[in-house]
Protein backbone atom coordinates (compact mmCIF):
# COMPACT_ATOMS: atom_id res chain seq x y z
CA UNK A 1 0.00 0.00 0.00
CA UNK A 2 1.45 3.40 -0.63
CA UNK A 3 2.14 5.46 1.83
CA UNK A 4 3.07 9.14 2.53
CA UNK A 5 6.42 9.89 3.65
CA UNK A 6 6.82 11.93 6.92
CA UNK A 7 8.86 13.89 5.07
CA UNK A 8 6.00 14.78 2.59
CA UNK A 9 3.52 15.41 5.14
CA UNK A 10 5.90 17.85 6.29
CA UNK A 11 5.83 19.56 2.86
CA UNK A 12 2.00 19.39 2.32
CA UNK A 13 2.14 21.32 5.95
CA UNK A 14 4.43 23.95 4.37
CA UNK A 15 2.71 24.14 1.04
CA UNK A 16 3.15 28.03 1.31
CA UNK A 17 4.95 30.28 2.63
CA UNK A 18 3.77 31.89 5.84
CA UNK A 19 2.24 35.64 5.68
CA UNK A 20 4.79 38.05 7.14
CA UNK A 21 7.63 36.29 6.36
CA UNK A 22 8.12 38.52 2.63
CA UNK A 23 7.44 42.23 4.10
CA UNK A 24 7.47 45.36 1.63
CA UNK A 25 9.87 47.25 3.60
CA UNK A 26 12.58 44.60 3.07
CA UNK A 27 11.58 44.42 -1.05
CA UNK A 28 11.99 48.51 -0.72
CA UNK A 29 14.98 48.24 1.61
CA UNK A 30 17.01 46.03 -1.59
CA UNK A 31 15.21 48.00 -3.97
CA UNK A 32 16.18 51.49 -2.62
CA UNK A 33 19.93 50.69 -2.38
CA UNK A 34 20.36 48.99 -5.25
CA UNK A 35 18.46 51.55 -7.48
CA UNK A 36 19.97 54.38 -5.76
CA UNK A 37 22.33 57.08 -7.50
CA UNK A 38 25.51 55.79 -5.52
CA UNK A 39 25.44 52.57 -7.93
CA UNK A 40 25.19 54.79 -11.20
CA UNK A 41 22.99 52.73 -13.09
CA UNK A 42 25.34 49.18 -12.32
CA UNK A 43 26.55 48.89 -15.85
CA UNK A 44 28.15 45.87 -17.31
CA UNK A 45 31.48 46.10 -16.29
CA UNK A 46 31.53 48.97 -13.28
CA UNK A 47 31.78 50.14 -9.43
CA UNK A 48 27.92 50.23 -9.57
CA UNK A 49 27.75 46.31 -10.63
CA UNK A 50 30.41 45.63 -8.09
CA UNK A 51 28.49 47.05 -5.18
CA UNK A 52 25.61 45.76 -6.11
CA UNK A 53 27.39 42.61 -5.97
CA UNK A 54 28.99 42.74 -3.05
CA UNK A 55 25.03 43.64 -1.76
CA UNK A 56 24.06 40.59 -2.69
CA UNK A 57 26.76 38.27 -1.61
CA UNK A 58 26.32 40.02 2.12
CA UNK A 59 22.95 39.38 1.87
CA UNK A 60 23.29 35.74 1.13
CA UNK A 61 25.91 35.36 4.05
CA UNK A 62 23.39 37.07 6.53
CA UNK A 63 21.08 33.75 5.25
CA UNK A 64 23.92 31.71 6.25
CA UNK A 65 23.39 30.32 1.96
CA UNK A 66 26.01 27.96 0.81
CA UNK A 67 28.66 29.60 -1.57
CA UNK A 68 28.77 27.82 -4.49
CA UNK A 69 31.34 30.33 -6.61
CA UNK A 70 34.97 30.38 -7.35
CA UNK A 71 35.25 33.39 -4.79
CA UNK A 72 33.16 32.77 -1.90
CA UNK A 73 29.22 33.65 -3.45
CA UNK A 74 31.13 34.93 -6.87
CA UNK A 75 30.99 33.01 -10.28
CA UNK A 76 33.48 35.06 -11.72
CA UNK A 77 34.19 36.40 -15.56
CA UNK A 78 37.10 37.16 -16.54
CA UNK A 79 36.36 38.79 -19.91
CA UNK A 80 37.19 41.65 -22.29
CA UNK A 81 35.90 45.33 -23.43
CA UNK A 82 36.33 46.02 -26.69
CA UNK A 83 35.92 49.65 -27.69
CA UNK A 84 35.33 50.97 -31.09
CA UNK A 85 38.22 52.60 -32.53
CA UNK A 86 37.88 55.61 -35.15
CA UNK A 87 41.44 55.79 -36.18
CA UNK A 88 41.93 56.30 -39.48
CA UNK A 89 37.74 55.63 -40.28
CA UNK A 90 37.36 55.59 -43.82
CA UNK A 91 34.04 54.30 -45.66
CA UNK A 92 32.96 54.82 -49.37
CA UNK A 93 30.26 52.77 -51.41
CA UNK A 94 30.59 53.84 -55.66
CA UNK A 95 27.37 52.87 -57.13
CA UNK A 96 26.40 53.75 -60.98
CA UNK A 97 29.85 55.54 -61.03
CA UNK A 98 28.89 58.19 -58.17
CA UNK A 99 31.43 58.17 -54.72
CA UNK A 100 29.67 58.03 -51.52
CA UNK A 101 31.85 59.35 -48.82
CA UNK A 102 30.21 58.73 -45.65
CA UNK A 103 31.88 60.54 -42.57
CA UNK A 104 32.17 59.00 -39.32
CA UNK A 105 29.31 61.54 -37.88
CA UNK A 106 27.06 59.50 -39.89
CA UNK A 107 27.66 55.93 -38.75
CA UNK A 108 27.13 53.51 -35.44
CA UNK A 109 30.38 51.23 -35.35
CA UNK A 110 30.49 48.22 -33.31
CA UNK A 111 33.87 47.33 -32.11
CA UNK A 112 35.89 45.62 -35.37
CA UNK A 113 38.73 43.52 -36.26
CA UNK A 114 41.18 45.62 -38.63
CA UNK A 115 39.74 45.72 -41.80
CA UNK A 116 41.17 47.13 -45.07
CA UNK A 117 38.64 46.99 -48.49
CA UNK A 118 39.50 48.40 -51.20
CA UNK A 119 36.61 48.92 -53.83
CA UNK A 120 34.98 45.26 -52.74
CA UNK A 121 32.39 43.96 -54.75
CA UNK A 122 28.91 44.33 -52.56
CA UNK A 123 25.69 41.51 -52.15
CA UNK A 124 23.06 43.39 -51.65
CA UNK A 125 20.18 41.92 -49.91
CA UNK A 126 17.14 43.24 -47.58
CA UNK A 127 17.14 41.84 -44.17
CA UNK A 128 14.35 39.90 -44.77
CA UNK A 129 16.74 38.11 -47.61
CA UNK A 130 20.14 37.73 -45.43
CA UNK A 131 17.99 36.33 -43.00
CA UNK A 132 16.88 33.28 -44.69
CA UNK A 133 20.13 33.16 -46.82
CA UNK A 134 22.09 30.07 -47.08
CA UNK A 135 25.43 30.04 -45.04
CA UNK A 136 27.64 30.77 -48.28
CA UNK A 137 25.58 33.29 -49.22
CA UNK A 138 26.86 35.16 -46.52
CA UNK A 139 29.91 33.33 -45.55
CA UNK A 140 33.38 35.99 -46.27
CA UNK A 141 31.19 38.18 -48.33
CA UNK A 142 30.85 41.97 -48.48
CA UNK A 143 27.00 42.55 -47.19
CA UNK A 144 25.06 45.44 -47.89
CA UNK A 145 21.69 45.43 -46.38
CA UNK A 146 18.35 47.51 -45.54
CA UNK A 147 17.67 47.93 -41.67
CA UNK A 148 13.93 48.52 -41.61
CA UNK A 149 12.46 50.92 -39.49
CA UNK A 150 13.16 49.30 -36.06
CA UNK A 151 10.64 47.87 -33.69
CA UNK A 152 10.72 44.87 -31.79
CA UNK A 153 10.49 42.20 -34.68
CA UNK A 154 13.19 44.05 -36.64
CA UNK A 155 15.24 44.45 -33.91
CA UNK A 156 15.10 40.48 -32.71
CA UNK A 157 15.72 39.90 -36.48
CA UNK A 158 18.71 42.04 -37.00
CA UNK A 159 20.30 40.27 -33.23
CA UNK A 160 19.51 36.64 -34.73
CA UNK A 161 21.28 37.63 -38.15
CA UNK A 162 24.55 39.78 -36.13
CA UNK A 163 24.63 35.97 -34.37
CA UNK A 164 24.68 34.00 -37.46
CA UNK A 165 27.29 36.39 -38.95
CA UNK A 166 29.58 36.68 -36.10
CA UNK A 167 30.02 32.77 -37.32
CA UNK A 168 30.21 33.19 -40.58
CA UNK A 169 32.79 35.92 -40.61
CA UNK A 170 31.45 38.04 -43.49
CA UNK A 171 34.33 40.55 -45.03
CA UNK A 172 32.50 43.15 -43.96
CA UNK A 173 28.84 44.27 -43.16
CA UNK A 174 27.13 47.54 -43.87
CA UNK A 175 23.58 48.49 -43.04
CA UNK A 176 21.86 51.35 -44.04
CA UNK A 177 19.34 52.59 -41.37
CA UNK A 178 16.28 53.33 -43.27
CA UNK A 179 14.30 55.10 -40.68
CA UNK A 180 15.66 56.08 -37.25
CA UNK A 181 19.11 54.28 -36.92
CA UNK A 182 19.31 51.78 -33.59
CA UNK A 183 20.60 53.52 -30.90
CA UNK A 184 24.94 53.23 -30.23
CA UNK A 185 25.71 50.86 -27.56
CA UNK A 186 28.15 53.18 -26.17
CA UNK A 187 30.65 51.83 -28.82
CA UNK A 188 32.00 48.90 -26.53
CA UNK A 189 31.06 45.07 -26.54
CA UNK A 190 32.12 42.55 -23.95
CA UNK A 191 33.75 39.00 -24.77
CA UNK A 192 34.74 36.44 -23.02
CA UNK A 193 37.98 35.34 -23.91
CA UNK A 194 37.23 32.03 -25.64
CA UNK A 195 34.70 34.34 -27.13
CA UNK A 196 33.44 34.71 -31.14
CA UNK A 197 35.66 37.05 -32.76
CA UNK A 198 34.36 41.13 -34.06
CA UNK A 199 32.41 41.64 -36.63
CA UNK A 200 33.17 44.25 -38.97
CA UNK A 201 30.07 46.26 -38.82
CA UNK A 202 29.07 49.55 -39.53
CA UNK A 203 25.69 51.20 -39.64
CA UNK A 204 25.17 54.35 -42.19
CA UNK A 205 22.32 56.64 -40.65
CA UNK A 206 21.71 58.17 -44.23
CA UNK A 207 18.40 56.47 -45.45
CA UNK A 208 18.40 58.29 -48.79
CA UNK A 209 21.20 55.43 -49.40
CA UNK A 210 18.50 52.74 -48.93
CA UNK A 211 17.73 52.69 -52.45
CA UNK A 212 21.02 51.62 -54.02
CA UNK A 213 21.00 48.48 -55.78
CA UNK A 214 24.49 47.62 -55.75
CA UNK A 215 27.96 49.17 -55.21
CA UNK A 216 31.18 48.78 -54.33
CA UNK A 217 32.93 49.02 -50.71
CA UNK A 218 36.40 50.61 -49.59
CA UNK A 219 36.45 50.53 -45.84
CA UNK A 220 39.25 51.06 -43.69
CA UNK A 221 38.52 49.89 -39.73
CA UNK A 222 41.73 50.20 -37.09
CA UNK A 223 41.03 46.99 -34.74
CA UNK A 224 39.13 47.52 -31.50
CA UNK A 225 40.90 48.58 -28.45
CA UNK A 226 40.70 46.52 -25.79
CA UNK A 227 40.72 46.25 -21.94
CA UNK A 228 39.94 43.51 -18.94
CA UNK A 229 36.71 43.34 -17.67
CA UNK A 230 36.46 41.53 -14.66
CA UNK A 231 32.53 40.62 -13.87
CA UNK A 232 30.30 38.50 -11.52
CA UNK A 233 27.33 36.30 -11.17
CA UNK A 234 26.46 35.57 -7.45
CA UNK A 235 25.30 32.60 -6.63
CA UNK A 236 24.02 30.88 -3.49
CA UNK A 237 22.50 27.52 -2.46
CA UNK A 238 20.35 26.39 -0.06
CA UNK A 239 20.48 22.98 0.51
CA UNK A 240 17.56 20.53 -0.25
CA UNK A 241 16.68 17.15 1.93
CA UNK A 242 16.06 14.02 0.23
CA UNK A 243 16.63 15.08 -3.40
CA UNK A 244 19.46 17.53 -2.80
CA UNK A 245 21.41 16.53 -5.99
CA UNK A 246 18.43 18.34 -7.83
CA UNK A 247 17.75 22.03 -7.96
CA UNK A 248 15.25 24.65 -8.31
CA UNK A 249 17.39 27.29 -9.68
CA UNK A 250 15.97 31.13 -8.61
CA UNK A 251 17.48 33.92 -10.62
CA UNK A 252 17.43 37.63 -12.20
CA UNK A 253 19.73 39.99 -13.51
CA UNK A 254 20.93 43.01 -11.26
CA UNK A 255 22.95 44.89 -14.00
CA UNK A 256 20.98 47.66 -16.20
CA UNK A 257 22.34 50.70 -18.13
CA UNK A 258 24.38 52.42 -16.16
CA UNK A 259 24.92 56.36 -17.10
CA UNK A 260 23.80 58.78 -19.14
CA UNK A 261 25.91 60.94 -21.09
CA UNK A 262 24.27 63.89 -20.59
CA UNK A 263 21.11 65.81 -18.50
CA UNK A 264 20.00 66.94 -15.67
CA UNK A 265 19.45 63.42 -14.40
CA UNK A 266 22.44 60.91 -15.75
CA UNK A 267 21.24 57.53 -14.07
CA UNK A 268 19.87 54.57 -15.77
CA UNK A 269 18.42 53.30 -11.65
CA UNK A 270 16.83 50.61 -13.20
CA UNK A 271 14.23 50.04 -10.19
CA UNK A 272 11.50 47.98 -11.94
CA UNK A 273 14.15 46.56 -14.11
CA UNK A 274 15.94 45.02 -12.37
CA UNK A 275 16.58 45.62 -8.77
CA UNK A 276 13.42 44.47 -8.40
CA UNK A 277 13.67 41.06 -9.55
CA UNK A 278 17.02 40.40 -7.59
CA UNK A 279 14.71 41.81 -4.38
CA UNK A 280 12.68 39.16 -5.34
CA UNK A 281 15.09 36.76 -5.34
CA UNK A 282 16.62 37.82 -2.10
CA UNK A 283 13.55 37.69 0.22
CA UNK A 284 12.38 34.25 -1.31
CA UNK A 285 16.03 32.86 -0.32
CA UNK A 286 15.59 34.94 3.29
CA UNK A 287 11.70 33.05 3.12
CA UNK A 288 12.62 29.73 2.29
CA UNK A 289 16.08 29.71 4.77
CA UNK A 290 13.37 30.75 7.40
CA UNK A 291 11.21 27.81 7.28
CA UNK A 292 11.82 25.29 10.13
CA UNK A 293 12.26 22.06 7.62
CA UNK A 294 14.08 22.35 4.20
CA UNK A 295 12.82 21.86 0.76
CA UNK A 296 13.49 18.16 -0.66
CA UNK A 297 15.12 19.68 -3.51
CA UNK A 298 18.02 22.20 -3.27
CA UNK A 299 17.11 25.90 -4.29
CA UNK A 300 19.71 27.94 -6.59
CA UNK A 301 19.89 31.59 -5.80
CA UNK A 302 21.64 33.42 -9.04
CA UNK A 303 22.00 37.13 -9.68
CA UNK A 304 23.60 37.62 -13.10
CA UNK A 305 26.35 40.12 -15.22
CA UNK A 306 25.43 41.86 -18.10
CA UNK A 307 21.61 40.97 -19.12
CA UNK A 308 20.98 44.12 -20.75
CA UNK A 309 24.01 43.57 -22.79
CA UNK A 310 22.58 40.38 -24.27
CA UNK A 311 22.08 37.76 -21.57
CA UNK A 312 26.10 36.80 -20.93
CA UNK A 313 25.70 36.24 -17.62
CA UNK A 314 23.14 34.01 -18.19
CA UNK A 315 25.00 32.34 -21.37
CA UNK A 316 28.19 32.14 -19.19
CA UNK A 317 26.44 30.46 -16.43
CA UNK A 318 24.89 28.06 -18.98
CA UNK A 319 28.67 27.59 -20.36
CA UNK A 320 30.26 27.16 -16.80
CA UNK A 321 27.47 25.68 -14.42
CA UNK A 322 28.05 25.08 -10.67
CA UNK A 323 25.80 22.69 -10.77
CA UNK A 324 24.72 20.01 -13.57
CA UNK A 325 21.99 21.60 -15.30
CA UNK A 326 20.22 18.03 -16.08
CA UNK A 327 19.87 17.91 -12.28
CA UNK A 328 18.40 21.94 -12.72
CA UNK A 329 14.82 20.70 -12.31
CA UNK A 330 13.89 24.74 -13.36
CA UNK A 331 14.87 28.25 -13.48
CA UNK A 332 12.16 30.71 -12.49
CA UNK A 333 13.85 33.86 -13.60
CA UNK A 334 12.57 37.28 -11.90
CA UNK A 335 12.18 40.61 -14.09
CA UNK A 336 10.34 43.50 -13.13
CA UNK A 337 7.77 42.92 -9.92
CA UNK A 338 7.54 46.50 -8.79
CA UNK A 339 5.87 48.72 -10.80
CA UNK A 340 1.80 47.33 -11.29
CA UNK A 341 1.33 50.54 -14.23
CA UNK A 342 1.80 48.97 -17.29
CA UNK A 343 1.27 50.51 -20.57
CA UNK A 344 -1.92 47.74 -21.35
CA UNK A 345 -3.38 48.68 -17.43
CA UNK A 346 -3.24 48.34 -13.99
CA UNK A 347 -1.61 44.81 -12.97
CA UNK A 348 -2.54 44.24 -9.40
CA UNK A 349 -2.39 41.35 -7.83
CA UNK A 350 -0.90 39.33 -10.65
CA UNK A 351 1.71 37.79 -11.89
CA UNK A 352 2.63 37.21 -16.03
CA UNK A 353 4.76 33.98 -16.84
CA UNK A 354 6.55 33.96 -20.55
CA UNK A 355 5.66 31.47 -22.69
CA UNK A 356 3.15 30.82 -20.52
CA UNK A 357 2.22 27.16 -22.95
CA UNK A 358 5.56 25.68 -23.06
CA UNK A 359 5.81 23.45 -20.07
CA UNK A 360 3.80 22.64 -17.59
CA UNK A 361 5.33 24.41 -14.64
CA UNK A 362 2.26 27.18 -15.34
CA UNK A 363 0.57 24.13 -13.52
CA UNK A 364 2.36 24.45 -10.36
CA UNK A 365 2.70 28.39 -10.30
CA UNK A 366 -0.95 28.73 -10.72
CA UNK A 367 -1.73 26.33 -7.56
CA UNK A 368 1.02 28.86 -5.78
CA UNK A 369 -1.29 31.48 -7.14
CA UNK A 370 -4.52 29.71 -5.40
CA UNK A 371 -2.95 29.44 -2.03
CA UNK A 372 -1.92 32.82 -1.89
CA UNK A 373 -4.36 35.31 -3.80
CA UNK A 374 -2.54 35.94 -6.64
CA UNK A 375 -3.40 35.09 -10.42
CA UNK A 376 -0.94 33.57 -12.65
CA UNK A 377 -1.96 35.40 -16.39
CA UNK A 378 -1.21 34.60 -19.90
CA UNK A 379 -0.53 37.73 -21.79
CA UNK A 380 -1.87 36.84 -25.28
CA UNK A 381 0.00 39.36 -27.20
CA UNK A 382 3.73 39.04 -24.71
CA UNK A 383 4.08 35.78 -22.90
CA UNK A 384 5.80 33.88 -26.25
CA UNK A 385 7.42 37.32 -27.69
CA UNK A 386 8.99 37.83 -24.34
CA UNK A 387 10.56 34.70 -24.35
CA UNK A 388 13.68 34.89 -25.10
CA UNK A 389 14.12 38.81 -23.95
CA UNK A 390 15.66 37.74 -20.19
CA UNK A 391 17.92 35.13 -19.00
CA UNK A 392 15.86 32.49 -18.97
CA UNK A 393 16.32 31.83 -23.00
CA UNK A 394 20.69 29.98 -22.76
CA UNK A 395 19.04 27.84 -19.79
CA UNK A 396 16.16 26.78 -22.10
CA UNK A 397 18.78 26.95 -24.96
CA UNK A 398 20.12 23.47 -22.87
CA UNK A 399 17.49 22.60 -22.30
CA UNK A 400 16.08 23.51 -18.47
CA UNK A 401 12.23 24.56 -18.43
CA UNK A 402 13.28 28.15 -17.60
CA UNK A 403 10.64 30.78 -17.64
CA UNK A 404 10.63 34.32 -16.62
CA UNK A 405 8.07 35.80 -14.42
CA UNK A 406 6.99 39.48 -14.16
CA UNK A 407 4.52 41.26 -13.01
CA UNK A 408 4.32 43.80 -16.34
CA UNK A 409 5.99 43.64 -19.54
CA UNK A 410 6.08 46.96 -20.93
CA UNK A 411 5.76 50.19 -18.18
CA UNK A 412 5.87 53.81 -18.94
CA UNK A 413 9.58 54.26 -17.66
CA UNK A 414 10.97 51.23 -19.47
CA UNK A 415 14.70 51.61 -19.63
CA UNK A 416 14.43 55.13 -19.13
CA UNK A 417 15.90 57.28 -16.61
CA UNK A 418 12.75 57.72 -14.35
CA UNK A 419 13.13 53.88 -13.88
CA UNK A 420 13.31 54.98 -9.93
CA UNK A 421 12.65 53.26 -6.84
CA UNK A 422 9.92 55.48 -5.47
CA UNK A 423 7.59 54.46 -8.11
CA UNK A 424 7.01 50.88 -7.14
CA UNK A 425 4.21 49.32 -5.16
CA UNK A 426 5.96 47.47 -2.50
CA UNK A 427 2.58 46.01 -0.99
CA UNK A 428 1.63 44.52 -4.28
CA UNK A 429 5.19 42.70 -4.38
CA UNK A 430 5.23 41.74 -1.09
CA UNK A 431 2.18 39.72 -2.24
CA UNK A 432 3.83 38.81 -5.93
CA UNK A 433 7.37 37.70 -3.95
CA UNK A 434 5.07 35.63 -1.81
CA UNK A 435 3.52 33.52 -4.71
CA UNK A 436 6.27 32.94 -6.20
CA UNK A 437 8.63 32.00 -3.05
CA UNK A 438 5.71 29.21 -2.69
CA UNK A 439 6.01 28.23 -6.43
CA UNK A 440 9.50 27.94 -5.62
CA UNK A 441 8.94 25.71 -2.74
CA UNK A 442 6.02 23.90 -4.52
CA UNK A 443 8.77 22.69 -7.36
CA UNK A 444 11.20 22.03 -4.92
CA UNK A 445 8.56 19.76 -3.14
CA UNK A 446 6.81 18.05 -5.61
CA UNK A 447 7.53 14.63 -6.75
CA UNK A 448 7.82 14.87 -10.60
CA UNK A 449 10.39 17.41 -12.53
CA UNK A 450 8.56 19.98 -15.19
CA UNK A 451 8.84 19.19 -18.51
CA UNK A 452 8.49 21.06 -22.08
CA UNK A 453 5.33 20.08 -23.87
CA UNK A 454 5.65 17.26 -25.97
CA UNK A 455 3.35 18.99 -28.32
CA UNK A 456 3.74 22.26 -28.59
CA UNK A 457 6.11 22.77 -32.08
CA UNK A 458 7.54 26.48 -30.47
CA UNK A 459 9.55 24.55 -28.02
CA UNK A 460 11.19 21.77 -29.96
CA UNK A 461 14.86 23.32 -29.57
CA UNK A 462 14.50 23.13 -26.08
CA UNK A 463 13.78 19.39 -25.81
CA UNK A 464 16.49 17.85 -27.85
CA UNK A 465 19.84 18.82 -25.98
CA UNK A 466 22.27 15.62 -25.69
ZN1 LIG B 1 15.44 43.32 -17.20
Amino acid sequence: MYRLSPLLLISFAQAQLPPGLVTADALKAHVSFLASDALEGRNSPSKGLDIAAEYIASRFRALGLKPLGDDGYFQTADWTRSQVNPEGFQLTLEASGKKYEIPYSQVILEPAPKTALAGVTMTRLTLEQASQASDDTLRGQALLINLPPLDRPVMQRYAALRRRLLKLAPTAVVLIAEGQAPPSRGGATLRSVADTPLLPAVIIRQPELASLTEAKLTLNLAPALETPAKMRNVAALLEGEDLRDQAVLVSAHYDHLGLATSGPDTVYNGANDNASGVAGVLEVAAALAKLPAKPRRSVLFLTFFAEEKGLLGARHYTLHPLLPLAQTVANLNFEQLGRTDSSEGPNLDMVNLTGFDFSNLKDTLAAAGALTGVRLVKNEKSSDAFFGASDNQPFADRCVVAHTASVTYEFPDYHQLGDEWRKLDYDNMAKVVRMLGTGVLLLANQQTRPAYDAENSATANYRNCR
